[in-house]
């Protein structure tokens, strides 16, 4: 049995990340989080162009998060990350920013110098991705996974880059806390192509360009076709060039209970996260 299209996702609005990223927020934690587990939020970023603003790069200032961690996928232009437990650098188009925030980190992400000076095209979104109760408050890390890290396969009708997970027995490039799919899928014009998805897996295909048809509905770019838990696989119809994120987990069985740049299972956890960070024991940037 295939997986089926449950439903399709799309938000008309977009919103200001600090002054770096326009972003529309496709799926967060205040909707039906056992739709989406184990990821918790998907700013999607539209494709966008910046002038050169050399001195001073856009993005979001000193900002913490707990509970979580943020995957932050780059298309184009450069972004750069620093944070509080000395995790830090810079990202370009192909690479992939993989931060666990697990008991508390601050971080800031700008443009990067370079990119801020030339301008140009830019591109990016950034997922939220939940830890299991047991991880929450498991120490920091910082993964930079770089473009020549992420095996590709090709395949009929198109090729994938595995950020995350498995495809067709390759091994993803980023280590994950629960069984994740994170694949970066090209199909070309006129090509059907088969993704082998898990059984049991929150399944998810966004289009980030061009169109495809599943089940017969047309999914169009910034849109993401929700697939059913049960089934395995599914056919993608691609009636242009398509570029597609396929996300698929397994959930996570836990009570999420967020707020702001906080993700927990409870309001006491939550409360502890504010007075933890207020009272200063989240560290803070030196590098
Ligand atoms: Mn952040």
């Amino acid at each position: 049995m295939t997986k089926e299209l449950v439903d399709i996702i799309r938000a008309d609005q977009s919103h200001w990340v600090g002054d770096g990223f326009r972003v529309r927020s496709l799926f967060n934690y205040d909707g039906d989080t056992d739709a989406i587990s184990p990821f918790l939020l998907f700013d999607y970023g539209d494709p966008n162009y910046f002038a050169p603003n050399e001195g001073s790069p856009r993005g979001v200032g000193q900002h913490p998060h707990r509970g979580f961690e943020t995957v932050t996928i780059v298309y184009d232009g450069e972004v750069s990350h620093r944070d509080s437990h000395g995790g830090g650098g810079t990202i370009g188009p192909g690479d992939v920013q993989w931060m666990t925030a697990g008991r508390g980190i601050i971080h800031e992400e700008y443009h990067s110098k370079a990119y801020s000076g030339s301008g140009g095209p830019f591109r990016m979104l950034q997922l939220w991705v939940n830890l299991p109760a047991k991880h929450k408050m498991d120490p920091p890390n910082y993964q930079a996974i770089l473009n020549a890290d992420i095996p590709v396969i090709e395949f009929e009708g198109g090729r994938a880059r595995i950020i995350a997970g498995e495809f067709q027995n390759t091994a993803g490039a980023a280590s994950t806390y629960t069984p994740i799919n994170i694949w970066d899928v090209r199909a070309s014009k006129g090509s059907d192509i088969s993704l082998d998805l898990p059984e049991g897996h929150n399944s998810m295909i966004t289009v980030l360009s061009g169109q495809v048809e599943i089940d017969g509905q047309r999914i169009e770019p910034a849109e993401i076709a929700r697939l059913s838990v049960a089934g395995t696989g599914v056919t993608v119809s691609a009636r242009s060039d398509a570029m597609l994120l396929v996300l698929t987990g397994e959930p996570i069985d836990e009570p999420v209970v967020g707020h702001g740049p906080f993700v927990m299972n409870s309001v006491d956890e939550i409360q502890q996260a504010f007075e933890d960070f207020r009272s200063g024991r989240f560290g803070m940037i030196t590098a």
